[in-house]
């Protein structure tokens, strides 16, 4: 895939920083003066195949801002590329940051910032956090999604540090990571667990196999299958999951496949880490009590008695993924000691490199 050509990003159209569905995490004003004032100010962005969430957050991890972008995976991963350099130019311009930090649904080579593939967004070796840092002339800090909700549920659970749950992220991918409670320095092992084999002569995924986890289980899968099954289209995961809680049956057999699964691909990790709790995050972090109580119950029918774990939603909600981001912008700035000032931000930035 080729870098698409760049233009001078214009601040125009839907505000960056409008607030998003959760609005301000704390109600404070957005601005730069009190973030400044607290250390370095960073981004964090979160992409799925449906949304773009960021966050501004100052240096005591407060957030001074959150917005909300609908991704169009539809339009091709050239035009899901524009839209994530452009909105971080844009995001750069007003809030002056010193890192930016990109949490993704699919495999990434931390080491490199490249994604080798996440097949929701089309996206096959993009070099993507070269092409941010290019863009944005900062220092930038590329991860998966569950790793990134991992991180900051570990530093939201900092009491319990010698009990690590097991985070699971679904929504647009499915992964999963090892949470290290009260540690900045990232989550243990990270998974994307998304093209596991789910179901032997399943359908199509993506990726060239059939049967993956992901078309299951992740929003598109579940949606796709409830359009299947009553011929309704576009019917978002949430709101499927919604209709299964309220009686719905042919949502509430959607859901039930995606637990099932969802449970049998945890099923042989959870067993041997033994962990007290496993956490949910992504999407799935707001499919209420009923959902993660049928995931238990999956999981109980797969697990040693007395072995399964808690099963909770991420204490960050739906956005523990994209606060992820914005740390490991964080912890990209403490790997590469001071902070330089503040380049200008792009103009008419090729990205050839
Ligand atoms: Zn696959």
């Amino acid at each position: 895939m080729k870098p698409p050509p760049r233009h001078v990003a214009a601040a125009q159209g839907d505000e960056a920083g409008r607030p998003g569905e959760a609005g301000r995490a704390d109600g404070r004003a957005d601005g730069r003066a009190d973030g400044r004032a607290a250390g370095p100010v960073v981004i964090g962005l979160e992409l799925g195949a449906t949304r773009l969430r960021s966050v501004v957050t100052a240096g005591d991890g407060s957030v001074l801002a959150s917005g909300l972008r609908h991704t169009g995976a539809a339009k091709g991963p050239d035009a899901v590329v524009e839209l994530l350099l452009d909105h971080a130019a844009e995001l750069t311009r007003r809030h002056a940051p010193s890192a930016v930090g990109l949490a993704l649904p699919g495999t990434v080579a931390e080491a490199t910032g490249t994604c080798v593939h996440a097949t929701a967004l089309g996206w096959r070796g993009v070099p993507v956090r070269h092409w941010l840092a290019e863009e944005l002339g900062l220092p930038v800090a590329v991860g998966h999604e569950a790793g990134a909700g991992a991180l900051a549920e570990g530093l939201a659970r900092a009491r319990r540090p010698h009990h690590p749950p097991v985070f699971v992220s679904v929504g647009t991918a499915v992964g999963a990571a090892v949470v290290r409670p009260g540690r900045a320095d990232g989550p243990g092992h990270v998974v994307d667990l998304g093209h596991l084999r789910a179901e032997a002569g399943g359908g199509p995924c993506a990726c060239g196999a059939t049967g993956c986890l992901e078309t299951v289980v992740s929003d598109r899968g579940v949606s796709r299958a409830y359009h299947r099954a009553t011929g309704e289209a576009r019917v978002p995961a949430a709101e499927v999951r919604r209709r299964a809680a309220a009686g719905d049956r042919a949502a509430a057999r959607v859901c039930t496949r995606a637990v099932e699964s969802l449970a049998a691909a945890l099923g042989p990790g959870l067993a041997m880490l033994a962990p007290e709790r496993l956490v949910v995050g992504g999407e799935w972090a707001s499919a209420g009590g009923a959902h993660t109580d049928a995931l238990r119950a999956a999981l109980s029918r797969r697990l040693p008695f007395g072995r399964t774990p808690l099963v909770r939603p991420a204490r960050l909600g739906r956005r523990a993924g994209v606060l992820g981001a914005a740390l490991l912008a964080r912890r990209r700035l403490a790997a590469a000691g001071p902070v330089r000032a503040q380049p200008p931000p792009r103009g008419g930035t090729t990205a050839a490199g």
